[in-house]
């Protein structure tokens, strides 16, 4: 899929582009016939406005097999939803644990904390098979453990975690499991109750194809209901007291929530069910592989894992990965390089030393647009 002046773009992961049009008029007509402030005001603007955030909540409860539409609290992106749900639950001692494979999003506030004397952490392998990753877990348990927090998929592979045994081993030993879904919502169903998630944390920008603005903590249990705030103020309901409120999501959501955004969600959400999560997925992998079958082909070209997916990692030896994302950049193809974020994913797949180019697919690419992509990597490659 192209811009009107030609640009093809391969950077999904880190937002998708371009966005449905059933999207772009689920915002639009927010803006224009919705534009009240939700919650604050009982005239026809301000219930409309309510109305929308009602409908997504309804419409992310189902799709992430949340009991009620109360159990989705939005948020601006998927950080503030990670940060959010580690610091409601987490306690002056406890030990947390996290993949070898996380995202800043998830290792800044983990080691943050850690930095206070807060708590303290480890690291678990995220890759092996689901036997190696459980056991690897188990070993690393502590008494303390209360909190695992961890990537679904990583962000410069496609490996995906065995969330639904993490989640019954979690359940087991009483550890609050928070998974970040920013590579994975949209992709792979997820059910936060049937896989023991207790808080998933997503993005509403990428893989669910709505706009930037807003992301969402999906509960799938009660830990984050008396929980810590991080933000505090109005909530629309109980106006008189000093405190934040306790029910959900009012208690989380301080402030004005970006209504247009959540609006597009919404048709975000119903894009990637009209599509279907499976289909989206196999026309992901089946342009994964017709690259990587390409690219390992081709000299010089270091590919760095085999499972096929939304997001390829490659680099070309002698050249750093900015000069190969501008050279594409030049021909018009649009790529992420350098570490992405992802420092302990990056050593885990052994391209510490200097990042690597990502190419990620999304639902409008063609096979054409990657045969362009691939042609214009062979033709940087060979020179
Ligand atoms: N976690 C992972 C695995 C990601 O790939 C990203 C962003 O790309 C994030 C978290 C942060 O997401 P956001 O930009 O929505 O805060």
């Amino acid at each position: 899929m192209k811009t009107a002046d030609g640009i093809l773009y391969f950077d999904n992961a880190a937002t998708t582009y371009p966005k449905p049009e059933s999207v772009i008029r689920a915002v639009t007509y927010c803006m224009r016939e919705s534009g009240g402030n939700p919650g604050r005001g009982s005239h026809t603007m301000a219930l409309r406005a309510a109305e929308e955030i009602y409908a997504c909540r309804e419409e992310a409860a189902s799709f992430f097999g949340a009991s009620e539409a109360e159990q989705v609290i939005f948020t601006m992106n998927t950080t503030h939803a990670l940060n959010l749900a580690l610091k409601s639950v987490i306690r002056p001692g406890d030990h947390v644990l996290i993949g070898s494979m996380e995202h800043n999003a998830v290792l800044r506030p983990v080691s943050a904390l850690a930095s206070l004397g807060t708590v303290s952490y480890s690291v678990f392998s995220a890759r092996g098979t689901d036997a190696q990753i459980l056991s690897g877990i188990r070993a690393k348990i502590r008494s303390n453990t209360r909190v695992m927090i961890t990537a679904h998929v990583p962000n410069i592979a496609n490996t995906a975690l065995p969330i639904d045994k993490i989640g019954s081993l979690c359940r087991q030993r009483g550890i609050t499991l928070i998974v970040d879904g920013a590579q994975s919502a949209g992709h792979l169903p997820i059910d936060v109750g049937r896989m023991n998630i207790d808080m998933l944390c997503v993005p509403g920008h990428k893989g669910l194809y709505g706009v930037q603005g807003c992301g969402m903590i999906v509960c799938g249990s009660e830990a984050i209901t008396h929980g810590r705030t991080l933000i505090e103020g109005g909530s629309g309901v109980h106006s008189l007291e000093a405190g934040m409120p306790d029910e959900l999501p009012e208690r989380y959501e301080a402030g004005t929530l970006p209504t247009p955004a959540i609006a597009g969600l919404s048709a975000g959400i119903r894009f990637v069910k009209q599509q279907g999560i499976a289909s989206l997925h196999r026309r992901e992998c089946d342009l994964w592989r017709r690259l990587y079958t390409d690219l390992s082909a081709m000299p010089h070209v270091r590919l760095y894992d085999s499972t096929p997916g939304s997001v390829l990692l490659f680099n070309i030896d002698g050249i750093s990965p900015a000069e190969v994302s501008e050279k594409l950049n030049q021909r018009g193809i649009c790529v992420r390089s350098g570490y992405h974020c992802a420092p302990m994913a990056h050593k885990t797949l052994g391209s510490i030393d200097n990042g690597g180019v990502r190419v990620s697919f999304g639902a409008f690419h063609t096979e054409r647009d990657v045969c362009r992509l691939r042609d214009e990597i062979w033709n940087i490659a060979r020179q």
